[in-house]
């Protein structure tokens, strides 16, 4: 299926400004509500996806988040990708899949994050999550390739967290929601046009010139979040901040899964399938960065990447990187969290942002929600409006505390 680059009609009742991993999953949901029939166009800049989020990510997701409702959220995620047939309808095109379930290891070298694992694991286990929290001689027995000389407290869960086929779900979506008449088209949205009074967007422009009228417009634009804000005349907290990977292997394979651990110095490393393993990280100094930018830094590979590798995992001395890139996190400065839902007073102005990195494992949750709220003007299946934008101006943090 080509990609045309003009929309086919003048008006649409959904407006999507970005086709990655969360615009194709509103637009899937979207397609996939009965009681909604209404038209979609998606607007994506660069359909190759080569600098978005999406196609940087790492592709993980884990239960072991702060609060009950990202614990929740992480859970319908690891139903669908576990169920996606029947999710998609029965589709036999569609790919069975299924998560690879290494578990996040987060390990503390204080007793103050040693509180906070202890305390998340409440609210985790009362979500009825499977986290277990470890000693560092647990920790041994269980992972023996592990220095945890340093180490006061583990926390672990090995039950619908590690590694999920996150771009297959992304290509699924996409796929049906065309196929069910979704319109996707190659070009950037560049300007909005509010309303006489200013309560609402009746229409934005697109760089080819056209201008297309909506009943609604839903910002799922990644790290340029805040840019397409701006064009409605809001603000938001969002901003693209440079995550490195490396992808390396090791003269001395573990014997067994590498968890995706989650050093105290934020350094983070797992299994990458079966022979290589998965390392990422940021610098310490961590501004807002061009949209354009992704070079790699090599001196943080070589004087702090690999010495924390090695330290945490002495077979790690000896080992050669395979790849590596540089993508952007859509960070959330203001509380590390989703922001979802209309605007406080641009009403038809739609959020989808500030992911702060653990947004493709929110994906099915925010699809769904952000489709029934378009659909019914509430959500349905889970109540996501603590995500709402009004905390923002009322200076309501909704801090999320796990962060990687
Ligand atoms: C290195 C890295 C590792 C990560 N690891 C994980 C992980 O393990 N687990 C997890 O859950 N999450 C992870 N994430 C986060 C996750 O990848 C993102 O939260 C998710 O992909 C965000 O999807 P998105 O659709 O919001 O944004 P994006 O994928 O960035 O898509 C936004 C799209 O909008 C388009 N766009 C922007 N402006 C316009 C415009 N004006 N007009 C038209 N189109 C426009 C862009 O071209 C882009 O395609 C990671 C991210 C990175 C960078």
């Amino acid at each position: 299926m080509s990609q045309a680059t003009q929309p086919a009609q003048k008006h649409y009742d959904v407006v999507i400004v970005g086709g990655a991993m969360m615009g194709s999953s509103t637009a899937w949901f979207l397609t996939n509500n009965p009681d909604f029939n209404g038209s979609v166009l998606v607007v994506e800049r660069d359909p190759s996806y080569e600098f978005c989020s999406t196609s940087h990510t790492n592709s993980c997701m884990r239960q072991q988040f702060s609060s009950n409702l990202n614990v929740r959220i992480s859970q319908f995620a690891a139903d669908f990708v576990k169920n996606i047939r029947t999710h998609m309808g029965g589709d036999t095109r569609v790919p069975e899949l299924s998560i690879h379930n290494f578990g996040y290891m987060y390990l503390a070298d204080n007793e103050a994050f040693a509180d906070v694992l202890r305390e998340s694991v409440g609210v985790q286990h009362a979500a009825g999550a499977a986290t277990q929290l470890m000693t560092p001689e647990q920790i041994k027995a269980n992972y023996p390739f592990y220095n945890v000389d340093d180490i006061v407290l583990g926390s672990i869960n090995t039950v619908d967290e590690g590694y999920w086929e996150g771009i297959t779900v992304f290509d699924w979506w996409r796929r049906q929601a065309r196929e069910r008449g979704v319109e996707y088209i190659a070009n950037e949205v560049v300007a909005m046009t509010r309303n006489p009074a200013g309560r609402r967007i009746d229409s934005v422009t697109l760089a080819s010139g056209e201008t297309v009228s909506c009943g609604q417009v839903v910002n799922a634009s990644g790290p340029r979040a805040d840019r397409t804000a701006q064009m409605a005349g809001i603000r938001l907290p969002v901003e693209p901040r440079k995550r490195f990977t490396w992808i390396f292997t090791a003269e001395q394979p573990l014997d067994r899964d590498l968890p995706l651990t989650i050093d105290p110095s934020g350094v983070h490393f797992r299994q990458d399938g079966k022979d290589a393993y998965m390392a990422g990280g940021h610098s310490d100094v961590d501004p807002a960065v061009e949209f354009d930018d992704f070079e790699m830094d090599h001196n943080l590979w070589q004087e702090h990447i690999w010495p924390v590798l090695a330290t945490r995992v002495p077979q790690f001395e000896a080992i050669k990187v395979q790849r590596e890139w540089a993508g952007h996190y859509a960070y959330n400065v203001f509380d590390h969290n989703a922001i979802m839902g209309p605007h406080t007073e641009v009403e038809n102005f739609v959020f989808l942002n500030g992911f702060s990195g653990h947004g493709l494992q929110q994906s099915p949750a925010m699809g769904r929600g952000t489709a029934e709220f378009l659909t019914y003007g509430e959500y349905r299946s889970l109540d996501m409006s603590p995500f709402n934008y009004e905390r923002i101006p009322n200076n309501n943090p909704f801090i999320e505390k796990a962060i990687i």
